[in-house]
């Protein structure tokens, strides 16, 4: 067996079967991710739009795309089209253009709101209580075409273990928070998309429903 097949069986029989993998394939060709496809797996996550089109239109239509990277507006419709879910919703605006394209596309897509949990100060994402705002407001409710269905974060990039416990234990309880007031009755709010390769083992400790592994899978990126 070649690396990615085993690396992905690994991973499979380590996860528990509640939580997805998401097969982070970004700067990986496309033999790379036919490989992953022909080990069994078929939920790959990618972070440039750029990247993700020729993929799309290369690869076999019954893999399930995830966008996991910052989404500009202007570049929506590219990806409405066939994507299956978005991790890194951080905006009304963002959501209101992806509600927009996918009933162009007569579509409902999934959506993740991004919180910002890591120290670093160029990490995207919102805090809970601009989530909260962005909930209450009037115009989330004419929202047809997307569907809401938990939160995503990335932890700080650092050897510190306990610390990033504790960045994925506030995102958890971030979720509850928000699933309690604005989602009690809505049994599709429920994931919490955290965990990479470095700390998926913890993310998942923590309750993470969705684990994006990319170098664990693919080996070390050059550029990300
Ligand atoms: C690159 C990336 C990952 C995967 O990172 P690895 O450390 O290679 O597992 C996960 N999530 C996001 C948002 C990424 O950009």
């Amino acid at each position: 067996m070649s690396n990615i097949t085993e690396n992905i069986k690994y991973l499979k029989s380590r996860l528990p079967s509640s939580v997805r993998l998401v097969a982070v394939s970004k700067t990986k060709t496309r033999d790379e991710i036919l490989e992953a496809y022909h080990a069994g797996h078929t939920i790959f996550g990618e972070n440039k739009v750029q990247e993700l089109l020729p993929k799309y239109e290369q690869l076999p239509k019954d893999i399930e795309w995830h966008y996991i990277g910052h989404l500009q507006t202007n570049k929506v419709k590219y990806i409405a089209p066939f994507v299956n879910f978005i991790h890194s919703v951080d905006s009304l605006k963002l959501l209101a253009e992806i509600n927009k394209e996918a009933n162009k596309n007569n579509r409902i897509i999934p959506c993740l709101f991004e919180i910002h949990i890591a120290q670093e100060e160029t990490k995207y994402g919102l805090d809970i209580e601009e989530l909260k705002t962005i909930l209450c407001s009037e115009e989330i409710k004419q929202l047809q075409n997307i569907s809401i269905c938990g939160l995503m974060g990335m932890a700080t990039f650092t050897d510190d273990m306990e610390h990033v416990r504790k960045e994925f234990r506030f995102l958890a309880a971030g979720f509850k928070e928000i699933k309690e007031t604005f989602f009690k009755t809505n049994s599709g709010f429920k994931e919490i998309s955290m965990g990479m390769s470095g700390d998926y083992k913890i993310a998942v400790e923590e309750g993470s429903t969705m684990v994006r592994v990319g170098s664990s899978i693919f080996g070390d990126r050059i550029y990300s």
